[in-house]
């Protein structure tokens, strides 16, 4: 079975952890292509910094920090302190010394000339993921970088509004620079049409799954594919599960609801994007809304508490779309 996961960080990693999981428990040869959201990257100190990216590949080569959700285990924050003390930079961005690794090296293959796509490999191959039968890929090779529009001003970055500002200032709406001239890089319509079944993680909708989608053809190529696409709400019982996806959702007039997330995303045939939608429990009342109109859905405990819980919310994700 040939997989696509259309990802943002940390819940789309962890999920893609599972659904590596689930493929092993089942003697499968994993064939499972990423494509991760790139409108969180940017410069910082010099380097180019691919939060969502790195959040899978460390958390699918077994390095991430598990409590925290992105970033590096036994990790240490000495070179960020000590520009602090230079005062340049952002104080409140923490870039760990074993990560600036990977930044380093990511900027020098950028600068030699490798698209972000070569540079992603090159990083990947390190973390064994070619050999778990994954291929990890930027959603686009070209630059793009989701801001704010925060009313008064220039917008922000995006980075700056989440993390510095926990998104408590309102936002009124997020603009993709570079969008517009922005492709999908190589691989990733090629991997939504050969799929047996594209996958939307429990990532934010907006700025994680939203960024890739609005990437030029993405959409298109999800629209024609002939495989399923199911997608696993992120939302539980009217709340995201972790961040603040209820004020990405507000910023775009979604309800902050699995039902709402779902109608959004719309269903395929209807200028959607989804053929099945998994949600919570707590929400079996969005799922029977929701299959009144046709869709086809299911509830269960989307917590993922670890990975053997994981696997288990990828498999019913995969028996909604079951042929
Ligand atoms: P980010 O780029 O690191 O913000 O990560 P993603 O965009 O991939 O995922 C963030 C989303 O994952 C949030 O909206 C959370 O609600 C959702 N999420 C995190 N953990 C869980 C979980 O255990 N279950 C479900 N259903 N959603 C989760
Ligand atoms: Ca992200």
């Amino acid at each position: 079975m040939r997989l696509t996961v259309l990802s943002g960080g940390v819940g789309g990693a962890r999920f893609t952890r599972g659904l590596l999981a689930l493929l092993a428990d089942r003697g499968e040869p994993a064939d499972v292509t990423v494509v991760a959201n790139t409108g969180d990257d940017m410069w910082l100190h010099g380097v180019r910094v691919c939060p969502d990216l790195d959040t899978l590949m460390y958390t699918l080569g077994g390095a991430v920090h598990e409590e925290q959700g992105w970033g590096r285990r036994d990790e240490t924050s000495r070179v960020s302190a000590d520009l602090a003390a230079y005062g340049v930079g952002w104080e409140w961005f923490t870039l760990g010394d074993l990560d600036l690794a990977t930044h380093l090296a990511r900027t020098q293959w950028l600068r030699e000339g490798l698209t972000l796509s070569e540079a992603t490999a090159r990083l990947s191959a390190r973390w064994g993921l070619a050999g778990q039968g994954v291929r990890l890929l930027p959603m686009s090779d070209q630059p793009v970088e989701t801001h704010v529009d925060v009313g008064a001003g220039e917008p922000i970055h995006f980075e700056e509004w989440w993390v510095r500002h926990r998104a408590s200032v309102p936002a009124r709406g997020f603009v993709q620079v570079g969008l517009a001239a922005a492709t999908a890089a190589p691989g990733v319509l090629e991997s939504i049409a050969a799929a047996d079944v594209v996958v939307l993680p429990p990532s934010n909708p907006v700025v994680s799954v939203g960024t890739i989608l609005a990437v030029p053809g993405i959409r298109d190529a999800l629209a024609i594919t002939p495989a399923a696409v199911v997608g696993v709400s992120p939302i539980i019982g009217g709340a995201p599960v972790r961040g603040m996806a209820a004020e990405c959702l507000a910023a775009i007039g979604v309800e902050a609801t699995a039902e709402a997330v779902a109608r959004h995303y719309g269903r395929r045939g209807a200028g959607g994007v989804l053929d099945a939608w998994l949600v919570d429990d707590a929400d079996a009342d969005a799922a029977a809304a929701l299959a009144r109109d046709g869709w086809a859905t299911a509830a269960t405990d989307t917590l993922m508490r670890d990975v053997p819980a994981t696997a288990r919310i990828a498999a019913e994700a995969l028996s909604l779309v079951a042929r």
